[in-house]
């Protein structure tokens, strides 16, 4: 394990890359570019376009050395990290083969002048921790790499916005709250995440929220280009968030953006098959009326289950020009419509601070909730949200 000067001296060379303009860029082709030349095999595991791929290591290597002092952290995150990578068809040895890649570029990238040798043996240590915590996951894990599945159902609830239904091959054995890579037919090799929006069931049936991201490679082919039949890939289950039901834990808050709120719904729905539950306040919140794409659905679940309540949040009440026709009313019994940024929104009602809180959405909006939740004081660690978020 890294001793406080090593762990200092990382976050120091980490700091210098992310403080200029291109520097996370720079590192991340640098080291798929050691990679592939001392592996070429490995290229073919990688889809064309890296630009995913390379804002993803470069979070990941983040998230692991703002944690490195707190294994309970940062352990089960690259365990689950290796599994995932078993999708590429990747296992074990390809991340020892990884970690000379990642040194190189760090050199490179720093410079040999400040590339002392204490400099090297702190990231080398470092980087042995990642690769053997990613192989252990990888090589420990029983599950399939992914199954197949055939697309049932498509349905545009909104012009940039689809709800998608696939049956599994098998039942993939997801709890409410996890999330799914998912590969396309029409982009082969681009995995992307996706939360499912119900609980998993005896028939293998999932239920997709897609948005659209304007110049995405793979959001919009998803919205626009899918046909009933395709055949997907689903990677193994990912990610942690889960509400405490315990007897005495305590109440709940949500916060959703957009698609957002999917993950949050599969939990509802798995709690409304239960008969005690903490009380729950979820926000759902869009930029425009229309944006609450699945208020009726929400509406419904308060109905029934009186633990739960749903606030409707809007940042403009008028639908824009672009989107004509598409008002939405917000269902009677539901509380009022809120309008304001979904961070102020939930602040103005106190810190929430003897809740479980949960904060699901685009990268900038669990930025900015975060960001507002905190100016309020409330503790940090009783948030859960994704940490590779986008
Ligand atoms: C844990 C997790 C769960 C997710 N669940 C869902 C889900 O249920 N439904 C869903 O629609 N999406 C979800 N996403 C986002 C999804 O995985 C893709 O990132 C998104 O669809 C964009 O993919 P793309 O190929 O179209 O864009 P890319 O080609 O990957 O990116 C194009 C550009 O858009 C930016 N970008 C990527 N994602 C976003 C975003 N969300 N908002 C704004 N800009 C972005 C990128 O930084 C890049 O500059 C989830 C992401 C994560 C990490």
């Amino acid at each position: 394990m890294l001793d406080a000067q090593a762990i200092s001296l990382v976050r120091a060379g980490l700091k210098s890359v992310l403080a200029e303009d291109d520097g996370p860029e720079s590192i991340a082709r640098s080291f798929y570019a050691h990679l592939f030349v001392e592996h070429p095999e490995f290229r073919g595991f990688f889809p064309a376009a890296m630009d995913q791929q390379r804002h993803r290591l470069i979070r990941a290597l983040e998230y692991v050395i703002d944690n490195l002092e707190d294994a309970t952290t940062f352990l089960p995150f690259l365990h689950q990290l290796g599994r995932d990578h078993r999708k590429h068809g990747l296992d074990g040895r390809h991340f020892l083969a990884a970690e000379n890649a990642l040194v190189s570029a760090f050199r490179s990238f720093v410079g040999t002048e400040v590339w002392t040798d204490s400099v090297e043996a702190a990231w080398r240590t470092t980087f042995a921790v990642v690769s053997n915590s990613m192989a252990a996951g990888a090589d420990s894990d029983r599950m399939p790499a992914y199954w197949g599945a055939t697309v049932v159902e498509h349905r545009l609830a909104l012009d940039d916005l689809a709800v998608i239904r696939v049956q599994t091959d098998g039942v993939v054995p997801y709890e409410p709250g996890q999330y799914l890579s998912v590969q396309i037919p029409q982009r082969p090799r681009m995995w992307r995440y996706l939360s499912p929006a119900i609980p998993t069931n005896d028939h293998g049936g999932i239920e997709f929220h897609v948005r659209r991201v304007s110049g995405g490679w793979v959001s919009p082919a998803m919205v626009s280009d899918i046909a009933i039949g395709d055949r997907w890939l689903v990677g193994p289950p990912l990610g942690g968030l889960s509400v405490d039901t315990s007897p005495g834990c305590e109440d709940v808050l949500m916060i959703a953006g957009g698609t957002g709120l999917a993950p949050l719904r599969s939990q509802l729905m798995a709690m409304a098959m239960r008969s005690r539950n903490p009380r729950v306040h979820l926000f759902v919140s869009g930029q425009y009326p229309s944006d609450l794409y699945d208020i009726d659905t929400l509406w419904h679940l308060a109905q029934t289950n009186p633990w739960l309540t749903v606030v409707p949040v809007v940042e403009e009440t008028e639908e824009p020009w672009w989107r004509p026709g598409s008002s939405r009313d917000i269902p009677r019994g539901l509380n009022h419509l809120q309008v304001g940024k979904v961070g102020q929104v939930v602040t103005r009602y106190g810190s929430w601070a003897d809740r479980q809180i949960q904060i699901c959405g685009s990268p900038a909006m669990v930025r900015s909730t975060m960001y507002a939740l905190r100016l309020v004081g409330t503790p940090v660690e009783h948030i859960q949200f994704d940490p590779i978020g986008g």
